[in-house]
């Protein structure tokens, strides 16, 4: 009773010694502007720490195998709860991840199969796609095979000394070229057309045999395999996602080879056994790729008495599924191609099913995606985590989920240097009386739009019919900003991140997800502004540009100018720690002895985009810098990683790199995410810049500010999945308020406006 997590001194990135009390058991939602330091707190701190804790129960011998994290800057923490960070991060890009796999509802269901399908199959992981026993040995269990077109990678015309292999690594005199030119199994100048059946065999598939190889260019010979082209190709370039090829490859390969639906198991993953093995009618591939919402009742529907436990946990699995707004989903539903938010929910499910108690569950922004009307579904579910006796943390900006706090810790009252304390801690009530940002912002909302802007053009998109868009035809308006709405699931993204971009594609998509590289690109990198920063360091000092480049000449050669060492923990997350060399300041020591007005490269890299607005004058330099302020972003730091920065943050920066064009097509994805009801504001303020440029701006949102503010409004739905897919209402901002009232959907909760 009435015991607490105590905090005591916390410091971390920008918190500014504090201390307070979390009550255990109840859930704490974190409020305030961002960058005021939620993250740091919640994410930093108290995660952090509980996660070190954990480890530290480990005999030594086993931590010396594990991550070690570094203590967070705090004087003490006591009543830590082991803690599991449900975050937005999306689940791995490996196509075996699938719903069903990440909820463990498929092991289930195999379970399930092994029992009482017919015919007979057998153990349960005889149905598993990630089991050889199970898995179709044709795509070894991907679902999808890929072929080599021989007429791309050979030219029949030539022999194997005038280049009959048409791949750049097996140019003539290449190192893979010498392996079948030295095989001793074909004739070097007999045109591939000319080829025995035999020779075919060989130079296709195999035989694997050792070979020695003369190096003729440095003399000597190495030891090696003979083996054919097409498992070759298979090893070194197929097995795997094209983003893996090494980039200058990347195009020969899409020359050559054709990604498509396996033909042996038609995309089923599943081997001919755990294909055609039905229960109640259906085999599993079937039932994994109903709807959710379709599945739970079926799977409730079976009675028989051995597998009665089993059916009533399945069922509820799936049913939190539903509860939680996501039973559009389907269980073959690859995880890689969920948002973040959806992620986030279908790792709660997970949790929920688990069988631990006084677990302290951190959750960041998990209103994310959700339409108004079903946040009270994730209510329900913080609700269900914490009366199971665990303490929810989470950091949100939606009223609706502030509303059922037990408890408020509100930090403030700016961003980064102007934050980092706690403005206010206590009930909700008190909240609203504190007079903060947050409370102020609590009740209000932005004035609705009441003068549209007449629309410059439209954009058409014909017979859209990506997902479950039900060949919808949708003309958007050009020169405004278009709000496009509905539940989870109704088909926004299949519409305006799919289909628009395929017949527009000069339109451009400005979302959370991390441009390649993110551990090198940082503020500074990706906006342009270090270009410009090296290059007053260079003239300032009469030295090259190139040694303020932490990615090249001038770099820590230690940790090569990340400042951190991350290691690869195969099956853990990888872990970063501060390289000792250079303390996590990425440059070569006599490189930091190069100032520009007093500070060198790594104290500017650093500073704030607001501390460096008044650092720089240059006039290229402040433009940059005003439009990272613009969109909210003034406390991050210019050297801080892109892969540390959250979803929201990251849209906000190819935002405002954006800024200063005009006449765009730009498309958005709730570039609200992560932002304070008063950063909204804020926002609303730029996407009208963009307007006002000549761009059109098409947006998803749920937040009802930036819907009030839209000057047209495409609303999807009516449901989600195969219940939605249709464009229940599109018209003008202002009338859709009217036509709003007595209607049902989002159109009553436009009527809160
Ligand atoms: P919030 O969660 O309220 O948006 P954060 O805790 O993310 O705020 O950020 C608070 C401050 O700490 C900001 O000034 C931010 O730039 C800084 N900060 C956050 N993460 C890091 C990091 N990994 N390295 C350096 N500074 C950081
Ligand atoms: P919204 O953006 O409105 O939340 P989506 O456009 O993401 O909705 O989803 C619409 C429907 O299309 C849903 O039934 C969803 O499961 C399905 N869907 C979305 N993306 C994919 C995908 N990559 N593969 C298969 N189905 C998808
Ligand atoms: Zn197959
Ligand atoms: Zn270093």
């Amino acid at each position: 009773m009435g015991e607490k997590i105590e905090i005591r001194g916390a410091r971390q990135h920008n918190l500014r010694n504090i201390s307070l009390d979390v009550p255990k058991r109840k859930i704490t939602v974190f409020t305030g502007v961002s960058g005021s330091g939620k993250s740091s707190l919640v994410f930093g701190t108290i995660a952090a720490e509980s996660r070190r804790l954990v480890n530290e129960t480990y005999t030594a011998f086993i931590q010396g195998l594990m991550p070690h994290y570094a203590q967070p800057d705090v004087d003490e923490l006591r009543n830590l709860s082991a803690a599991i960070v449900v975050d937005q991060k999306r689940l791995g890009g490996n196509s075996r991840s699938t719903v069903g796999t990440v909820t463990d509802t498929y092991a289930m269901l195999r379970l399930l199969y092994s029992r009482v399908g017919e015919p007979r199959v057998g153990p349960a992981h005889h149905f598993s796609f990630n089991d050889p026993e199970g898995m179709c040995t044709d795509c070894d269990g991907l679902g999808w095979a890929t072929r080599v077109s021989l007429d791309e990678l050979l030219d029949r015309d030539r022999s194997l000394n005038t280049g009959a292999i048409r791949f750049p690594a097996f140019e003539v005199d290449s190192w893979y070229w010498n392996l079948y030119a030295q095989s001793g199994l074909f004739d070097n100048d007999k045109p591939l057309r000319d080829y025995t059946d035999e020779e075919w065999h060989h130079l296709l598939h195999g035989p694997a045999r050792k070979l020695k190889v003369k190096l003729p260019t440095v003399g000597g010979t190495m030891n090696s395999t003979y083996e054919g082209l097409l498992p070759r190709f298979k090893r070194l370039y197929l097995g795997r996602e094209l983003d893996q090829v090494p980039a200058q490859l990347r195009a020969d390969v899409a020359r050559i080879a054709t990604a498509g639906r396996c033909t042996s198991c038609a995309g089923t993953r599943l081997n001919e056994a755990a294909r055609t093995c039905r229960v109640r009618g259906r085999t599993i591939t079937e039932c994994t790729a109903m709807q959710v919402s379709d599945l739970a009742p079926l799977v409730r529907g079976i009675t028989d008495r051995p597998v009665a436990p089993l059916v009533t946990a399945l069922a509820a699995r799936l049913e939190s599924l539903v509860h939680i707004g996501l039973g559009y989903l389907s269980l073959d539903r690859e995880s890689a191609t969920l948002s973040g938010g959806e992620a986030q929910r279908v790792r709660m499910v997970r949790h929920l099913g688990s069988s631990l108690t006084d677990i302290a569950y951190v959750l960041d922004e998990p209103s994310v995606g959700l339409h108004p009307h079903d946040v009270h579904r994730l209510n329900e579910l913080l609700v269900a985590l914490r009366d199971k006796g665990n303490t929810v943390l989470v950091v949100e900006h939606e009223p609706a989920v502030i509303a059922i706090a037990d408890h408020v810790v509100d930090m403030g009252p700016g961003a980064g240097e102007q934050g980092g304390e706690i403005v206010y801690t206590g009930d909700l009530a008190g909240l609203r009386a504190a007079g903060t940002l947050t409370g102020r912002h609590l009740d209000r909302r932005q004035p609705i739009r009441t003068q549209v802007r007449p629309a410059t053009g439209w954009l058409h998109v014909p017979h859209a019919d990506l997902h479950n868009l039900r060949d919808v035809d949708v003309r958007i308006p050009t020169g405004v900003l278009t709000v496009v709405t509905g539940v989870a699931g109704s088909g926004k993204s299949a519409l305006i991140r799919g289909c628009l971009p395929q017949h527009h594609p000069e339109a451009i998509i400005v979302d959370q997800t991390l441009p390649k590289g993110s551990k090198r690109s940082n503020p500074a990198t990706y906006t342009g502004l270090l270009d410009l920063i090296r290059r007053s360091f260079a003239s300032a000092n009469g030295v090259g540009a190139a040694l303020f480049s932490a990615n090249s000449e001038g770099a820590c050669p230690r940790c090569q100018g990340l400042g951190m060492i991350y290691t690869d923990l195969a099956f853990l997350e990888t872990v970063a720690t501060v390289c000792e060399a250079c303390g996590g300041q990425r440059y070569r020591e006599d490189v930091l002895r190069y100032r520009l007005r007093g500070r060198t490269i790594s104290e500017v890299l650093a500073m704030s985009v607001t501390e460096a607005r008044a650092f720089f004058t240059e006039p290229a330099l402040a433009a940059r810098l005003a439009a990272l302020d613009d969109v909210g972003l003034g406390y991050l730091t210019l050297g801080q990683p892109l892969d540390t920065l959250s979803g929201g943050e990251r849209q906000r920066i190819k935002l405002a790199s954006e800024l200063g064009r005009t006449s765009q097509v730009y498309i958005l994805d709730e570039p609200t995410t992560g932002l304070h009801p008063h950063d909204v504001a804020k926002l609303i303020v730029l996407l009208d810049r963009l307007v006002d440029g000549g761009s059109t701006v098409v947006t998803i949102e749920h937040n009802l500010d930036v819907v009030g503010r839209a000057d047209w409004i495409v609303d999807l739905g009516p449901g989600a999945g195969h219940d939605g897919g249709t464009v229940v209402f599109f018209s003008m901002a202002t009338s859709f308020a009217a036509a709003a009232l007595g209607a049902e959907g989002l159109a009553a909760d436009v009527t809160m406006l």
